[in-house]
Order: structure tokens, then sequence, then C-alpha cells
């Protein structure tokens, strides 16, 4: 780690800036006090006398990569360092608890921790009895305390809500079984003053958009009761608690006409709204897995994570369920079932839908920091061009958490967060992956020294 109030020049880099122009090749790029001070070409601009000076000849540079959608609390706050490792300056917490994050928010910003900047939700506001609750009652696997919220109607959703602005929270997210009147009470009442997300199932997308959302998770279930046939809508009260409902979204998104009239005005709802869009691909599509296993960094699972899969397989063995992922339908179901969802996605991209970059790191598979490489690649797999998708994780990140002004390009007076790589980003995705350097506000990081410090640290933990 290089702490300093120092400039830092890197020289004949291939800047790729974030707002949307082509790449600067030979560029120079100044960070000083934890912003950027100049980014151009390198014969124009004088490198200041007191600068460190880094060579970026054969390299590019990105600006910080965002994951809109994690839960610390499930990764674990030993997994922080494994996100600025990747790449990923900045995570939206959208589940936990608003209080310890809040704290985890104020530590990473003053560098008392390592670990990329932290925008939080606080806790999943969900209708009563929360589908979590349920869960727990049916012996499903426990999960953290105050992750959720019940909320019992309009007023106590209002109450919920000054408790949280209070707290200090970024934003809020709205869950499962929330019904559409205190939905639409806890919108009137926010009034545009923190931004609204919702993995919704019991109130529909298009009505959530309607109130106002301001973001819509999970394309398996948050917009599935406005795309599946009318016959294939799931029942008031039902969500990933009940069992069969899994199963019951597969067979339905199976079944989809996406070319009916109902899924192009969804579509249009959508595109002409400018809600943002994160579809989380690892949920649902299982079947279509991309293939780079090695690459999905398996070896980093956290002590945390681990655990949380002891108590999910110890609840499935009390429940006389077989351990690991519940196996729903069979192949050729889920195959159909993931080829309407990718399907979907790809004709929200081509509508120019603010499709965004999110992976439910911690609630879903995947390690902290490379699930965010493996959802750049679907969104290219999907449509996007890799520079698309680059200023999807980057600028339009910092446009849906309001922070475009301070955050997301490499331009003068932003933030100094920004990824050096050693490979061409434009060229293949992937190399998003190839990373040389990592900087936040300006601090310059190697990620192979993060890896190592990480490695030891969680050693040291679990020994
Ligand atoms: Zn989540």
């Amino acid at each position: 780690m290089v702490a300093t109030s120092r400039a830092l020049a890197i020289e004949h880099v291939t800047l790729i800036d974030g707002r949307g122009g082509p790449p600067l090749a030979d560029a120079t790029v100044v960070f000083r006090d934890g912003r950027v001070q100049h980014a151009g070409a390198a014969a124009r601009l004088p490198i200041p006398q007191d600068s460190e000076r880094l060579d970026g000849r054969g390299r590019w540079l990105i600006p910080g990569l965002v994951d809109l959608h994690v839960h610390v609390t499930n990764c674990g706050a030993e997994s922080l360092s494994l996100w600025l490792a990747n790449g990923i300056t900045t995570v939206r917490d959208i589940g936990g608890n608003a209080e310890w994050l809040v704290q985890l928010r104020g530590e990473l910003a003053s560098g008392e921790r390592t670990g990329p900047r932290l925008f939080t939700h606080g806790p999943m506001i969900d209708g009563a009895p929360s589908g979590f609750r349920q869960a727990a009652q049916m012996g499903g696997a426990p999960t953290f305390e105050r992750m959720w919220a019940e909320v019992d109607g309009p007023d106590a959703a209002v109450a919920e809500v000054d408790r949280l602005l209070a707290a200090g929270v970024d934003g809020l997210k709205l869950y499962q079984l929330l019904p559409l009147e205190p939905l639409q009470a806890i919108l009137r009442h926010v009034d545009g003053r923190i931004p609204v997300t919702g993995h919704l199932t019991r109130t529909r997308a298009s009505d959530a958009i309607a109130a106002g959302i301001n973001c819509l998770e999970h394309n398996f279930v948050t917009p599935y009761n406005d795309v599946c046939r009318p016959e294939d809508r799931t029942p008031d009260g039902s969500g990933w608690q009940v069992p069969g409902f899994i199963l019951r979204v597969h067979e339905g998104w199976a079944r989809a006409d996406l070319d009916a009239p109902y899924v192009q005005a969804f579509i249009e709802q959508v595109v002409v709204s400018g809600v943002y869009y994160d579809p989380t691909m690892m949920w649902g599509t299982n079947a279509l897995a991309l293939e780079e296993t090695e690459e999905q960094g398996e070896r980093y699972l956290s002590p945390t994570m681990r655990r949380r899969r002891e108590m999910q397989a110890e609840a499935a063995r009390r429940a006389g369920r077989p351990p690991g992922p519940v196996q729903v339908g069979d192949d050729a179901l889920l195959r159909a079932s993931a080829e309407r969802q990718t399907e979907f996605v790809s004709r929200l991209i081509a509508a120019g839908a603010a499709v965004m970059a999110g992976t439910d790191v911690g609630a879903l598979p995947g390690i902290a920091g490379y699930s965010l490489h493996r959802e750049l690649r679907w969104l290219v797999r999907l449509g996007m061009t890799p520079k698309q998708a680059t200023e999807t994780a980057t600028r339009r990140a910092a446009e849906a958490l309001r922070r475009a002004d301070d955050q997301g390009t490499l331009a003068p007076g932003q933030r100094a967060d920004a990824v050096l790589l050693d490979a061409d980003p434009l060229a293949d995705i992937r190399n998003t992956r190839r990373i040389h350097r990592v900087f936040k506000d300006g601090t310059a990081y190697d990620p192979a020294a993060l890896l190592a410090e990480y490695e030891r640290e969680t050693a040291a933990a679990t020994s």
C-alpha cells in the first residue's frame, strides 16, 4: 500500500476514462489528494515535480468498478479486501444491519479499514410475516439478524423508513412480500430523497415503476409476473420461501411468450421510466453456466461464507433434503427457462434499458469480487459491447448511486478510483481480471499483496 498526499503520475497508459469517448493512447493521468488532477495526452501534460511515477506502457486504465448488489454481512467483513483486489472500489450493500453497515462505511471512508467504498440500503423491508421468518419456521437455514425488517401496513412502513433515514442509510431495499400499498407509501414518503430498489414478487414490477421505484433487482423473479403468461403468475404471498416456488417460476419462464403485447409494454415502461435494472444473472441461469470455474475465486471462500454453507447444509439435513443447492426440475426445463430469461435481458439491452451490473454475492453463489467479472461477462454475452459493460460498472453505476459528480469516470476532479490492467478490456471483457494495480481515493494497492494478506488473516482466523 502506498498512502501518499504526493501526486502519482501514471504515464504512457491507454486511458479509458468511462465518459464514452474512444480510448486515448499514450495518456498521462495524475492523481493528487485522492482526486484526478489531470488526465490527457502525455505530450500536453507537465508531470508535477513531486510526483511518484508509474509506467503505464502496455497497460490500460479504467475507472474503479462497482458491484451494485452485495451482502457484506453474508460475505463477512474479512471479504472487503477481496473486492479491492478485484478492482471493485465501490459496493452497494442492499440487505444488512443498517447500524453495523453505517459504522463500516465510516471505517472504510477514513481508511481505518482496507476495502471498497460502501453504500448501504439497510435491511430488506419485507411484508409481514417476512419470507425470512416463514423460512426459519419451516426449518430453513437461519439468516443473520437484522438483515430484514417486517412492516405490517403503510404506517409501519413509513416508521421503518424514518428509523433508517435517521440511521443514515444511502438508499432503501424493498422486498418480495411487500404489498403495493406500503410500497407506494414508502415511495411517497421518501419523495426522491434517496434511491429505492426492489427485489419484488407480490407487488408487480410495473406497479412499482409506476409508483416511482428507482431500481429493480433479479431478472429471475422481479419482472416475472409482468412477463409470464397471465395463468402462470405466482399467487399473493408466495416467494422463494414457499416450497415449489422456484420450480414454478422456471416453468413459467420456459413457457413465456416474449412477443406478447404485455411483454412489449413492460419493456417499453422500463426504457421510458429510466428505472435501473440489475438482472443479477447468477440467479436462475445455472443451466447456461459460464465455463471458467477456476477463475471464480473459490479458494478465497471466506470463513463467514463457509460457516453459512455449513448452517445451510445442517438445516437441509434436519429437513431431510440433500445438502447443497436444491435441485429443481430437469435439465431441459432449466435450460429452456434460462434461455428465455437471458433472451429477455438481451431485449432490454437492445431496447436501451438501463441494465446494470450487480451480483448478489453473499446470498447467491460466488466469491466477493470475482463474481462481478462473471456478471460483466454475462452482460457482453447478452449484447453489450465490452465498452458498454465497462461503462455500466463505472459511470452508469455512479449515476445509479447519484454520485456521478464525484466518482465513476477519470475526469479531472473525480475521485481517483481506477484499475490498471495488463490487457485491453475492450478487446475481451475477461481482461478486467488482468489487474496490475487498483487505486481507491488515489491510494495504490497491489492485488497479489492484498490476496496474500487475506489468506494469512483468514488462515489465522480458522486455525
Ligand atoms: Zn440480495
